[in-house]
């Protein structure tokens, strides 16, 4: 399957993406999880990024388009691909489906997650990241089993810089602004299917299992 994951921060993609890739066996690509890899790397690529990063917006598209067709082209990606994070707006859509059709591998859909903003900014205030392997965890939802530790890896949980109020804020705008487009890019393309991003993570997840089999995915 290869799946594009829409909607805003705190629509719980990343949380549903990393179920789904465990269990349907394809890769998760979280483009905000590989820029904040390049950050913590220091390399060019990553000083760039975290300048937009920080303040809520949207790394160049230049940086993002690359690092994303380069790890979707791997044998890895062959069995399928979840995209989290990305496209995230129309110049970004166009150059997926360009690069798609190079390889000659169409998306199946596009998974939009609607989603109250109340909702994104409680999960996102509440949301504690593992600074080793990346999982996520709410302090009240979500919670690991012991306080502050992570429960795949033992690593320190912490709050992203940009899941502080402000940026928050700034994303969400920003999300608003720029989606809007690609939201009409995918309609056209009769690929978008709308979930409710405000379910629980469970229930959620059986929603979008239910629509795979709908769509003949899995
Ligand atoms: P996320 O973890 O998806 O919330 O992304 C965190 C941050 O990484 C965003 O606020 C952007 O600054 C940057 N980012 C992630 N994905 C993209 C993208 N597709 N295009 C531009 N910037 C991105």
């Amino acid at each position: 399957m290869k799946v594009v994951l829409l909607g805003p921060p705190g629509a719980g993609k990343g949380t549903q993406a990393a179920v789904m890739a465990k269990e349907f066996t394809v890769i998760h690509v979280s483009t905000g999880d590989m820029l904040r890899e390049a950050v913590k790397q220091g390399t060019d690529a990553g000083k760039t990024a975290k300048e937009y990063m920080d303040r809520g917006e949207l790394v160049p598209d230049s940086i993002v388009t690359k690092i994303v067709c380069e790890r979707i082209t791997r044998k890895d990606a062959a069995n399928g691909f979840l995209l989290d994070g990305f496209p995230r707006n129309i110049n970004q859509g166009i150059e997926l489906e360009n690069e798609l059709k190079k390889i000659n591998l169409p998306l199946d859909i596009v998974l939009y997650f609607k989603t109250k903003e109340s909702t994104s900014i409680k999960r996102l205030t509440g949301r504690r990241v593992c600074n080793n392997c990346g999982s996520n965890f709410h302090i009240v939802t979500m919670k690991p089993k012991k306080e502050g530790i992570c429960d795949a890896c033992g690593g320190v949980l912490i709050q992203r810089d940009d899941d502080k109020v402000d940026t928050i804020k700034n994303r969400l705008k920003v999300y608003k602004e720029q989606t809007k487009a690609l939201l009409k890019f995918y309609k056209d393309r009769k690929i978008l299917r709308e979930i409710a991003g405000d379910m629980e993570v469970n229930a959620l997840f059986k929603e979008i299992r239910k629509l795979l089999k709908k769509e003949k995915l899995i």
